[in-house]
């Protein structure tokens, strides 16, 4: 028997196809598309303005995918984050974050990371597989439910800076953002969704050609190549001068100013030639900056910087003009800041 397709992977016009296919009127194909997206079914039996006999032939072709939240956390600053279950039962974590003025969610592109960043606890996650972009929206909504039942207030903002690399799942984010955006879906502004890379200058660029209405963070770390190098391999591929050239491109392309983040390490990059570099940086490309606090993972071979440190600079940053903002992190006593998302909880439940 042919394995049942999980109808979620399909695009509007697959479903279209599908229906004329076996005879069916094409707008039943909008009818689905919004019980899939838009109103979250589950079933196909909640579709109740599908004909019984569709509804049956449906179900014997095809499964709907959905996430399940298994473990929810709250830290004491009110930061909730979620273990969800993918449909093959792997889990990755996603994160909401709340301010006075903002509810943000912090979901995850990729189930651990192929990257090996040394700071970052994702990057000692084995395992790895991209999510489909009906997993990336789940978290969305998920969150979106937990916003309104915990906060009574909407999900304003969505961040791609949980586990994974965003643009090594290049098309299944795009998708799923489409979805999120788009009017049959949860139809949120782009504005409000920032993707944060590891700094792919390839990628960058050929996200720059697509018009994207959303906006870029890029996880600087240092301006120096001899820094950089050593704490994020990737460097080795995409050293500074190539992802200053990717941000110049970009910032032509969609005159949207990309956010740099930034952490400060004592012995790392807290020197003045590294203040230095930043500040040549910043002053080739349009930036923001956010100098962000740095999240223990291990053994101390990277410790946060003196603020002294970080203080000279957001200083040297404001001397050109530069926005540089200096970010304390949320839902460290639950392991859900920035850094820190390795699915710990599955760990312990494994041993
Ligand atoms: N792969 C993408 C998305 C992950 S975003 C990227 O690299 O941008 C997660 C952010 O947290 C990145 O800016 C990352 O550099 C930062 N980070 C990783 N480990 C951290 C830690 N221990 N403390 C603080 N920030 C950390």
């Amino acid at each position: 028997m042919k394995e049942a397709q999980d109808i979620r992977a399909l695009r509007l016009e697959d479903i279209q196809d599908y229906f004329l296919s076996i005879d069916e009127p094409k707008f039943r194909a909008k009818q689905v598309y919004e019980w899939l997206w838009k109103k979250g079914a589950q079933d196909f039996d909640q579709m109740t303005n599908l004909p019984l006999n569709l509804r049956e032939k449906m179900k014997s072709e095809f499964v709907i995918n959905h996430i399940r939240v298994d473990e929810m956390q709250r830290s004491e600053d009110g930061t909730i984050k979620n273990a969800v279950r993918l449909y093959d039962g792997k889990v990755v974590e996603s994160v909401l974050i709340p301010t006075d003025t903002r509810i943000t969610a912090c979901i995850s592109s990729q189930v651990g990371c192929s990257l090996d960043c040394n700071f970052c606890a994702t990057a000692r996650l084995k395992r790895m597989r991209n999510l489909n972009p009906d997993e990336i929206y789940d978290q969305v909504v998920a969150i979106q439910n937990e916003a309104q039942s915990f906060y009574g207030r909407p999900l304003t903002n969505i961040v791609f800076m949980g586990m994974g690399e965003p643009l090594m799942n290049y098309n299944n984010v795009l998708e799923a953002i489409d979805k999120i955006t788009s009017p049959e879906g949860l139809g949120m502004s782009p504005k409000r969704i920032t993707v944060s890379t590891v700094g792919l200058s390839k990628m960058i660029r050929k996200l720059a050609d697509e018009d994207p209405k959303f906006k870029l963070a890029l996880s600087l770390h240092s301006a120096r190549d001899e820094v950089r190098d050593r704490i994020m391999s990737i460097n080795l591929k995409n050293p500074v001068a190539d992802l200053i050239q990717a941000l110049q491109y970009w910032y032509q392309k969609t005159k949207s100013r990309v956010t740099l983040e930034y952490v400060v390490w004592k012995n790392i990059n807290d020197g003045p030639e590294d203040i230095a570099a930043l500040v040549r940086f910043c002053k080739q490309v349009p930036t923001k900056v956010n100098l962000i606090e740095y999240n223990p993972i291990d053994d101390g071979e990277f410790q946060q910087a003196d603020f002294a440190a970080v203080k000279a600079y957001q200083r040297a940053l404001q001397e050109i003009n530069v926005v540089a903002t200096v970010r304390r992190s949320r839902g460290k006593d639950i392991d859900a800041a920035c850094g820190q998302l390795a699915n710990k909880n599955e760990l312990l439940n494994e041993a």
